[in-house]
């Protein structure tokens, strides 16, 4: 376990955490993003204000572990 992310299996990219609003406006989604080719790890739902650190060390875990992450076709045009 360790708070640090790795770069971008793909591009050597910066990884961010990002959370975003979900549209239904009930919670939001936390994920890691490439500040590069903007590839992403599994989203993480949460309701509104009940994100907490596990949920997002288990995110930072994924990213670290699943280099095998594959972009959709779309994600690797931008
Ligand atoms: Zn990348």
């Amino acid at each position: 376990m360790t708070e640090h992310l790795k770069p971008c299996p793909f591009c050597g990219g910066k990884a961010n955490m990002t959370t975003e609003a979900c549209l239904d406006g009930g919670g939001r989604f936390a994920y890691v993003r490439c500040s590069q080719c903007k590839a992403k790890s599994r989203e993480h739902y949460h309701s509104y204000g009940n994100d907490c650190p596990v949920m997002y060390q288990t995110i930072r875990d994924e990213w670290n572990t699943r280099t095998a992450l594959t972009p959709t076709p779309q994600e690797a045009a931008r």
